[in-house]
């Protein structure tokens, strides 16, 4: 009898220097984890728990969140799963956590600051993760979103910490928390840039409307200075700092990305192939090239332009 044919793993990601540059995946659903292993991603960067219980009317249970986490730790044994805590509101409402009456619900009580106000949705979320790590071998990271000061960094970190889970960190969505990322490292394990947030925030652009959707551009170089604060904050507090947004799936500005100090990149499993393909043509110096010729842009479509020529001469 032949063995079976076993397809040999692909390799991680890595610029041509041997820089190490982990690829990971964005996650909805424990469902997508096996998929997401095929195609070649080496831990989750970002599991929207959010997306489990959009359809419910009351806050999940411990009992059933753990049942999922577990779902989801147990596809990755060894390997590092960033789980973010329920970002409840905007374009991601959830009846037993969101005020719909708000006029601007983007900048209302949204992400971590809505969790903060009902301490126990928060609390009972961080005791399944807790239970989760206890059940399984994955390096489980939690996050929080929606972060836009030193002290929410700070309480967010003292409760998961409390709870026993080691590596709490904070996303980078806000300019604020761009701005002082070197602050909000002091008091997290690590920062994870949404840039689909920070892009909608900076260019001060709605994320869901049609009409400003030509300034949700990830590429315009007041964000990509932004990203700029958070990669330096991170090579000088020896912190990790990763990409979660939609930027990370754009090859080219992911090498971008990792020019400008980004250690790990997290996206769509689709996005994973192209993406390190795209890496595995760039040095580390090249990269930072690549970044510095985009940073010097005044517009996203410069940015495109100048990083490309930078990229192929
Ligand atoms: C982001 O804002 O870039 C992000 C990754 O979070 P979400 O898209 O779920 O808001
Ligand atoms: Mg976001």
């Amino acid at each position: 009898q032949r063995a079976a044919v076993q397809a040999a793993p692909l390799s991680p990601g890595a610029l041509t220097d041997g820089t190490e540059v982990p690829l990971l995946a964005n996650l909805g659903s424990p469902k997508g984890a096996a998929e997401a292993v095929e195609l070649g991603a080496e831990g989750v960067g970002l599991f929207r728990t959010e997306f489990l219980f959009l359809s419910s009317d009351e806050a999940p249970t411990v009992e059933e969140q753990t049942e999922s986490y577990t779902e989801l730790l147990q596809a990755f044994p060894g390997k590092k799963v960033v789980v973010r805590a329920l970002d409840a509101g905007a374009d991601k409402p959830l009846s037993f956590l969101t005020n719909t009456e708000e006029e601007n619900p983007a900048l209302g009580l949204r992400g971590l600051r809505a969790l903060l106000t009902d301490e126990q949705v928060l609390d009972d979320q961080l005791t399944a993760l807790a239970n989760a790590q206890e059940a399984t071998e994955a390096d489980l990271w939690v996050m929080a979103p929606m972060v836009s000061t030193v002290e929410e960094a700070q309480r967010f970190s003292e409760l998961a910490h409390a709870k026993g889970l080691k590596t709490a960190g904070v996303m980078v969505e806000v300019p604020s928390s761009a701005l002082l990322a070197e602050n909000i490292l002091g008091e997290a394990d690590f920062a994870s840039i949404g840039t689909n947030d920070l892009t909608q925030y900076t260019m001060a652009a709605d994320r869901m409307l049609g009409s400003v959707s030509h300034l949700q551009d990830p590429w315009h170089p007041a964000v990509l200075r932004l990203i700029r604060e958070v990669g330096a904050a991170g090579q000088s507090t020896g912190k990790p700092v990763g990409v979660c947004g939609e930027a990370a799936a754009d090859p080219l500005l992911a090498v971008v990305l990792v020019g400008l100090g980004v250690n790990t990149l997290s996206m769509a499993p689709a996005a994973l192939s192209d993406v390190r393909t795209e890496l595995t043509l760039h040095s580390a110096e090249k990269a930072r090239a690549v970044a510095q010729a985009a940073l010097g842009a005044s517009s996203a479509a410069e940015a495109r332009k100048a990083a490309l020529a930078a990229s192929q001469s």
